[in-house]
Formats: C-alpha cells, sequence, structure tokens
C-alpha cells in the first residue's frame, strides 16, 4: 500500500492502459479520479466498478484533455472530493497512423491538441495545489515513437516527443517545489490502440520476435514503472522517460 492516503487523476482511464493504471494505482492504495471523454463513460463506470474492488475510492467523470474550462473545472470539483491531487497521470491520447504527405491538418491538430497540449493543460490545472504543498508527482504516457518516429506515425512520433520535451522542461521548472515529473515510454501495448496500429498477424508476429521478452506489451506491463513513478521510491528521479517495451528499442 505504498500510495496509501494519495488521490491519483487519471485521463483516458476508460480502457487500455488508463484503466490498467487506474486500478493498478488503487491496489497500491490510491484513491482515483478517472477522466475520459463523455462517450466513453459507461465504460468509464465498468472501470470505476473494478477499482471499487480494491476498497479505494474512486471518482468518474467526463474530461476532455484539450478544454481547458473543463480540465480546470475536473481538477476542482476532484480536489473537492477528496481534498488533493497527488498524482497527475497524462495517459490520454489518440493515434490515426497515415503517411506524412497524406495527412491533413485536422488529423495533425488532433494529435497535437490531445497528446500534447492535453499534457499541458493538465498539468497546469494541478500544479498549483502541488506547489503550495510542495509535493506532487506527473506522469506522462509518452512513446517509444517518441524516440524514434516509423512510418505512417510522424505526427503521432512528434507529439510524442513533444511529451518528452514537455517533460524534461516542467521537471526543471517545478522540482524546487519537491513536484517530479516523469515520461513513460510504452512499447507495443495490446490494447485498442495498439492492436489496430499492429493491423495484421504478421506484423505481430514480426514485433513479438523483435522484443528481446518475446513477447508485446499487456496493459498491466505499465503498472510497475508507474507505481515507481508515483510513489517515494522514486523521491531523487525527475525529468526522465522510462521505456517499458519488453526489449525492442534501447536508446
Ligand atoms: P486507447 O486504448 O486508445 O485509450 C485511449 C483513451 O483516451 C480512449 O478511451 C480515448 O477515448 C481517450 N481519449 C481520446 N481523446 C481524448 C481526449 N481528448 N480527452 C480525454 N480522453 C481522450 O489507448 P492506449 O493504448 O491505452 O494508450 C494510452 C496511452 O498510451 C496513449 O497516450 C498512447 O499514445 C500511449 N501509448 C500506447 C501504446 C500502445 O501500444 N497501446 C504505445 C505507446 C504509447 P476515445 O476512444 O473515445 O477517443
Amino acid at each position: 500500500m505504498i500510495l496509501e492516503g494519495k488521490t491519483a487523476l487519471i485521463t483516458g482511464a476508460s480502457r487500455g492502459i488508463g484503466a490498467a493504471l487506474a486500478v493498478g494505482l488503487a491496489k497500491h492504495g490510491a484513491n482515483t479520479v478517472i477522466t475520459d471523454l463523455d462517450r466513453q463513460s459507461d465504460e468509464l463506470a465498468k472501470v470505476a466498478a473494478q477499482v471499487g474492488e480494491t476498497e479505494q475510492k474512486c471518482l468518474a467523470l467526463p474530461l476532455d484533455v484539450t478544454n481547458k474550462s473543463v480540465v480546470e473545472s475536473v481538477v476542482g470539483e476532484a480536489t473537492d472530493a477528496f481534498g488533493q491531487i497527488d498524482i497527475l497521470v497524462n495517459n490520454a491520447g489518440i493515434l490515426l497512423p497515415k503517411p506524412l504527405e497524406e495527412l491533413d491538418e485536422k488529423t495533425w491538430d488532433a494529435h497535437f491538441d490531445v497528446n500534447a497540449k492535453g499534457v499541458l493543460l493538465c498539468t497546469n490545472a494541478v500544479l498549483p495545489q502541488m506547489r503550495q504543498r510542495k509535493s506532487g508527482r506527473i506522469i506522462n504516457i509518452a512513446s517509444i515513437a517518441g524516440r524514434q518516429g516509423v512510418p505512417t506515425q510522424g505526427h503521432y512520433a512528434a507529439t510524442k516527443a513533444t511529451a518528452i520535451t514537455l517533460t524534461r522542461v516542467y521537471s526543471q521548472e517545478v522540482g524546487m517545489d519537491g513536484i517530479t515529473v516523469n515520461a513513460i515510454c510504452p512499447g507495443i501495448i495490446l490494447t485498442e490502440m495498439g492492436k489496430n496500429n499492429l493491423g495484421s498477424q504478421e506484423n505481430i508476429d514480426h514485433w513479438t520476435n523483435v522484443a528481446a521478452l518475446k513477447r508485446l506489451g499487456d496493459p498491466d506491463d505499465i503498472v510497475g514503472p508507474a507505481v515507481f513513478f508515483a510513489s517515494d521510491l522514486s523521491n531523487f528521479v525527475t525529468g526522465q522517460a522510462l521505456n517499458v517495451c519488453g526489449g525492442i528499442y534501447f536508446h
């Protein structure tokens, strides 16, 4: 129960990595505020029920991370409910693969709105209370794509490189107030996004074979690193980006 007495707010938590993190952080003692787009409210309620089995408190709220006023009001509501937010997990993300030459502006903007601006808006909304308390944990779910882009993911990779850069700069801007900011760079995780991205069994077999551990990731594989960054175990770690990819990328 290393996170006992802490409250974590997680974005994009109705399925995949976000849902696994909600349940995983709760299993380690955290109360959770789980959020996702309004259209995912039924799925979010199912995650809330799963979290409920851990006996930690859970509040489910609709949140579009691209909308500044909604972000601020959700952070306010969550803070009223739990007293404070100790941990923010910026997990919401989108990936619509397309070669750069075929990419329309709308798709480019949508990726930067969710994957980059969303990190900025949610982080800025929780920082004032964290600065006041001289304590806080920000965890950005980036991607190994942010280290090295691959064809059809240039725009996505650019947003994830931005998330890693924001992690490094925020860490230096807020570290004096006892706040750490770290990123997790998942490899290929078999969520809806991961499966859509892989597309074919051939691709699954290829990347499984490339991985040092000879398997692709499960959302639960992200929980341990997130608990590390969320807890006192990582008190002297900030501004870092940790690859959690089963050994498919090494830099
Ligand atoms: P996922 O299954 O697609 O879940 C992402 C969730 O975010 C969905 O519920 C989605 O809702 C929500 N979302 C989209 N736009 C949003 C917005 N504007 N505000 C709030 N929520 C929004 O994805 P995942 O695989 O769990 O990925 C989670 C994070 O890990 C993402 O940041 C992703 O880039 C990163 N990641 C994933 C992988 C992988 O292989 N799966 C690898 C590296 C990094 P809708 O479906 O309704 O849009």
